[in-house]
């Protein structure tokens, strides 16, 4: 374990599967495997990415999401109250695209812990602190139709409750921070202030690990590029929902900095929070050299303290080949180090 006291580093969440594990740069891409050989595939490649990013100097570090195919689907599809086959078309993310989506029908219920073995599993196996991600609440009811609740803030509610319980197994396995991933959050923001923080504090309620939530603006799909045109030169969404955020009960709030439209000067409403600062951009596969890394750094710095400024991925690494999300993070690790030297003089 480290005992970094300033620019700590860490991970948005999710690290590309192994070629040998799923087929590479495609979302929901199918396992190669079944049954008991997939998960022993999947742990072994949970192994990898632990090793190579304590090797690159990430202090918190996570399984990469290797156990799931995404990160939203991986804990609906142990939910019961579901639909699968009951397909309904819905605009995702207000309307930027359609998708046929599975419809909740009944009230949702957890059958068991969906990943506290992959917890423990990554537990058992690194000494440094360990991060955990979920979807939020608001991001779940934004990705499945409802049913049966008849309000949105219903339904999240609900969904809070489950995410709750979840996050109590995790933080049980000794997991140290627990990250909710709100990608909705910059699109409702009038919802984000009327019920999704509130819908955050059911799903941390009683825990005593870090808890965390990681807002952003999407990568990857076409509607997502689209949409981000539409935003103008700078994204300034943040700045309605920060206030709120920065008075929740949350401690860390994860965002893209590395290359972003968004002002750097809005991490400054974050003044009582850790605030993971993206300064590794996951939508180019080139890798960032340790002073870009660092130039990123010195200027959230203009706004954060060291002590709560903690050096991170814009975004899941997921997408990206495995060499190039391999070399993000030592450029992530290497740069912080360097300017942590510097800081010390
Ligand atoms: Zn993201």
């Amino acid at each position: 374990m480290t005992g970094e006291t300033m620019l700590k580093t860490t991970i948005a969440g999710s690290l590309p599967k192994p070629s040998w594990l799923a087929e590479p740069e495609k979302l929901w891409a199918p396992w190669r495997f079944e049954g008991d050989e997939l998960q022993a595939a999947k742990e072994d490649a949970a192994l990898l990415w632990l090793k190579e990013q304590e090797d690159a100097g990430i202090d918190i570090v996570s399984e990469g999401e290797q156990f799931r195919t995404h990160f939203v689907h991986g804990f609906l599809e142990h939910i019961d109250g579901i639909d699968w086959d009951l397909k309904t078309p819905m605009g995702i993310r207000d309307n930027r695209y359609t998708v046929d989506v599975p419809t909740v029908t009944k009230a949702v219920t957890r059958r068991k812990s969906v990943h506290g073995a992959d917890a423990r599993f990554a537990r058992a196996h690194t000494g440094n602190q360990l991060k955990f991600t979920l979807p939020g609440p608001m991001t779940i009811c934004d990705t499945i139709a409802d049913g049966h609740y008849g309000r949105r803030a219903d339904m999240a509610m609900a969904f809070a409750g489950l995410l709750n319980e979840e996050a109590r197994d995790l933080e049980a396995a000794g997991v140290d921070v627990i990250q909710f991933d709100e990608p909705a959050f910059n699109v409702f923001m009038d919802d984000v202030n009327e019920w999704g923080i509130d819908a955050l504090h059911v799903a941390i309620d009683g825990l005593k690990c870090k808890t965390a939530v990681h807002i952003c603006y999407g990568y990857g799909i076409d509607a997502n590029i689209e949409w981000k045109k539409t935003l103008g030169a700078e994204w300034r969404q943040y700045e309605s929902i920060f206030p709120a955020l920065n008075a929740s009960r949350i401690d860390q709030v994860s965002l893209e900095c590395a290359d972003s439209h968004v002002p750097m000067e809005l991490i400054g409403l974050l003044k009582d929070k850790d605030v993971l600062v993206g300064a590794i951009d996951v939508a180019t596969n080139t890798v960032e050299a340790p002073e870009k890394v660092m130039s990123t750094l010195r200027e959230a710095m203009k706004y954060v303290e060291p002590e709560r400024l903690h050096a991170c991925t814009n975004c899941g690494m997921a997408p990206l080949p495995r060499s190039v999300a391999a070399a993000k993070l030592r450029a992530l690790g290497a740069g912080a180090r360097k300017l942590r030297n510097e800081l010390r003089g």
